[in-house]
């Protein structure tokens, strides 16, 4: 047995190891340790005793057979956006999947495969170069697996439903070392608890994706108004949307405006709300659809116009920096009751940091038309989704950034239904049995038994095997 002593692992074992790897072992003595080890947030800050850069499926497999041998403690890596920081650990061993960027896309079958390390925005730019797109997420630099793991929602899910929703097939690296593919007719267990239950039962290595028409042209963007306008744009939001086409995908957002070069000098700083909208069909019907909205009150910016799928996508990125603090907290609510406006608005006033901000996500459409039951993901019948980020650049006001965005999350206790799972953090076992729904929680147990019964998976939101 190698020891693992101060995070540092036995050099002769990963001498051995690296014989038989194809990527790079990087230890904590490395020139681009401190680089390697690094993810999104921030304020996260592990030490892994080990980083094994797969440059494939041999590599993993070689990795995960390496840390049971050695009762590592393992972390695995797709794009390393966890709000919570689940993809890196203190020593035991992180599993990156960062090198493995392969895509491949098949216009004549429709589909995509795309390897763990791809981000969303490496996989769009291929699929856009055939007018094609998977629905996913609205940060380009997001990682493409955790997200697909815990469902995927983004611009276009109202008209072709989740990330999850178009998947066909995974491959999957068990706790074992063992492959393992799963689809409708394979494994279909494993298949269902891929969708929505997270790394919980293994690394998936490579992922097949139905694709779907798209743009790449689309009318798409943000209108502001003035905070103070918040009561009646919000009210007359609710009522717009409630009607309008599943093309149209929307995310009210409350902030301070950003210093970027499309905002213009002294509207920077200033509390505003947007309504960013994004429609997924012909130009001229997507312009008819957002007009109410251009024409609602007196915008102090409109920035919905028609523009490339894949300009829009970019559009969020400089307001989600890798390495600023970033704290969430999330809840689905049902609709936005008067009483669930008059909390955003008195919430959405009290936003002090440059980088804090609100996303509240329009749900239903397809998500909502695909069974309850089909997936492990949950909250397919949820109104909106309350995204609460609590940001700050450095460490500097960060607890009080983390307290407005708690503040915020607890005046909508009330109204709080479900909560998507990969927006929380780490929020113990309640919290992911919240996530799930009791009945879902229990399959998922079953699930995790039969794939990882030593819960050797466990740096997740995490379904215990027993
Ligand atoms: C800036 C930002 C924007 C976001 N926008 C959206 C959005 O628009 N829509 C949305 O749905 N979500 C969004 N999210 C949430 C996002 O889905 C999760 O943070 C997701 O986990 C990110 O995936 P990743 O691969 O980058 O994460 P990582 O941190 O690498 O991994 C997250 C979790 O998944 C596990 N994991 C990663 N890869 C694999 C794999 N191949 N096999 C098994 N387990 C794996 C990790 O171990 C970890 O537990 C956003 C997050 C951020 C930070």
């Amino acid at each position: 047995m190698t020891s693992v002593a101060e995070g540092v692992i036995d050099r002769g074992a990963v001498d051995e190891l690296q014989a038989s790897f194809g990527g790079e072992l990087v230890r904590p003595d490395d020139g681009d340790y401190d680089e390697h080890r690094k993810v999104w947030n921030g304020s996260i800050d592990r030490r892994p005793g080990l980083i094994a850069r797969c440059a494939g499926v041999a590599d993993v497999r070689h990795a995960v057979r390496f840390a049971r041998e050695h009762e590592l403690v393992v972390a695995v890596r797709g794009g390393g956006h966890s709000f919570p920081g689940l993809s890196v650990c203190d020593d035991g061993m992180l599993i990156d999947l960062g090198p493995m960027k392969g895509i491949r896309v098949d216009p004549e079958t429709g589909t995509v495969r795309a390897q763990a390390g791809v981000l969303l925005g490496e996989l769009d730019r291929e699929t856009q170069a055939f007018g094609l797109a998977v629905p996913a997420g609205i940060v380009t630099h997001t990682g493409l697996a955790g997200l697909t793991l815990g469902g995927g929602i983004g611009w276009i899910m109202r008209k072709y439903g989740l990330t999850i929703d178009q998947l066909q097939s995974v491959d999957v690296i068990t706790a074992d070392g063992e492959l393992v593919k799963a689809s409708e007719d394979h494994n279909a267990d494993l298949f269902w608890g891929v969708r929505g239950g997270g790394g919980n039962f293994g690394i998936v290595t490579d992922f097949e994706f139905r694709l779907n028409p798209l743009g790449p042209y689309v009318v798409a963007g943000p209108v502001f108004w003035s905070m103070e306008d918040a009561p009646d744009v919000l009210r007359f939001y609710r009522d717009w949307v409630a009607d309008c086409p599943d093309d149209l995908m929307t995310i009210v957002v409350q902030r301070r405006a950003p210093a970027l070069p499309v905002v213009p000098p002294d509207l920077v700083g200033k509390l505003v709300v947007a309504v960013v909208a994004c429609y997924a069909g012909p130009i001229e019907d997507g312009e008819r659809v957002v007009r109410p909205l251009k024409e609602f009150g007196s915008p102090v910016l409109d920035l919905c116009q028609p523009k490339p799928y894949l300009a829009h996508q970019q559009m969020f990125d400089p307001s989600f920096r890798p390495g600023w603090w970033y704290y969430v907290r999330s809840c689905d609510v049902a609709e936005l009751a008067d009483d669930v406006i008059d909390i955003v608005v008195e919430h959405g006033t009290r936003i002090t940091s440059p980088v804090s901000s609100i996303a509240l996500w329009q749900m239903g459409g397809a998500v909502a038309r695909v069974g309850e039951d089909a997936t492990a993901f949950n909250g397919r019948h949820a109104g909106f989704t309350f995204n609460i980020n609590g940001n700050s650049q450095t460490a500097d006001g960060f607890e009080a950034e983390r307290q407005w965005a708690r503040d915020y999350w607890s005046a909508l206790a009330p109204h709080h239904t479900s909560v998507y799972v990969n927006f929380l953090m780490e929020e113990g076992e309640d919290r992911v049995r919240q996530a799930y729904g009791a009945d879902k929680y229990d399959r998922l147990k079953a699930l995790k038994r039969a794939y990882d019964p030593t819960n050797f998976f466990r740096l997740n939101q995490n379904i215990k095997p027993d």
